[in-house]
């Protein structure tokens, strides 16, 4: 039986990519059998019909899914930051970097907008850069006028289905303009502030682009810690992680306790001391956080 990956759900069918062909696929007993409704992102068995209709026969395991977008294997998110308008935010980014570290989602950072940032602040962006780099990140910056820095993507998602996440006004809509051009998002400009032109998705889609797939819809709107425990914490901090076996307490959560090595690491700067605040103020965060009921 043929296999595919669902990339587009409207009215109904389920669009399957296999081969570089898509098929229209009914969802037809699939729900009934495994009491489950596919999701973009799927992975499934199919019955080719003819050569472009079909019945989806079974959506295999997921690895995951989100919520926002509903999609399932996602199993990398493109994180835009731009440079300036709006100015780069290291406590934003890293909240980001929790929340898809926890997913257990490879996160790559992008760091739009490097035309518009003056002389005299690029090394201010550069040494971020470094920084983010030094912890293990894949960090791009790029320029919607220089299309080049925007090209090095297609191998980032090169096998991969990623979801692009980001504040508004980013630059995310740009970055997939240049890298699928016949798309034309609307980018939010002054018509869209003022309520005209702006593109509203009703449905999610994985775009085919640089031999990956990747969401049309950005992902990871909701940035609180409701999911993750002050223990779990510090494996979201990889460059924590790393020294965090050599702490004299086992279980230490790196706050008050004696001779903890990510408290070491901070103090002779091998792990940034913004990125140890940071974490100090998400612990905070998640200790305050109101009980679940
Ligand atoms: P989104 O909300 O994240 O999708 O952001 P948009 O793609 O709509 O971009 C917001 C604004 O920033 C638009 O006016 C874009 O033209 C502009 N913009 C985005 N990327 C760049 C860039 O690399 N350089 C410059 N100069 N402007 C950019
Ligand atoms: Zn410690």
């Amino acid at each position: 039986m043929p296999e595919g990956r669902i990339i587009k759900s409207l009215s109904g069918f389920y669009y399957v990519l296999h081969d570089g062909q898509i098929t229209q696929c009914r969802g037809r007993g699939v729900f009934r059998k495994q009491k489950i409704t596919p999701l973009v992102g799927d992975d499934v068995v199919f019955q080719a019909e003819n050569e472009l209709e079909g019945y989806i026969l079974e959506v295999k395991e997921r690895k995951n899914e989100l919520v926002r977008p509903p999609i399932s294997n996602v199993n990398q998110s493109l994180l835009v930051f731009s440079a300036i308008e709006p100015g780069f935010s290291s406590l934003l980014l890293d909240r980001f970097l929790v929340l898809v570290e926890s997913n257990g989602i490879e996160p790559i950072i992008c760091i739009s907008k490097m035309d518009l940032v003056p002389e005299d602040k690029k090394p201010d962006i550069e040494k971020y850069a470094q920084d983010y780099r030094d912890i293990g990140y894949e960090v791009i910056l790029t320029s919607t006028v220089e299309q080049d820095s925007i090209s090095v993507l297609y191998p980032v998602f090169e096998g991969q289905v990623t979801v692009i996440a980001g504040q508004s006004g980013v630059g995310k809509s740009s970055l997939l303009n240049v890298l699928k051009p016949e798309l034309e998002l609307k980018t939010n400009d002054i018509s869209a502030s003022l309520g005209r032109g702006k593109h509203t998705t009703r449905h999610v889609e994985l775009l085919p682009i640089g031999g990956g797939l990747v969401a049309d819809t950005p992902g990871f709107s909701s940035l609180d810690f409701t999911d993750i425990e002050v223990e779990d914490l510090s494996s979201c901090f990889p460059e924590m992680e790393r020294v965090s076996h050599s702490c004299k307490f086992r279980g230490c959560v790196h706050l008050k306790e004696p001779k903890c090595a990510v408290k070491e690491a901070v103090e002779d700067g091998t792990i940034p001391s913004y990125r140890y605040e940071h974490y100090v103020q998400f612990i905070d965060e998640i200790k305050q956080r109101k009980p679940r009921y």
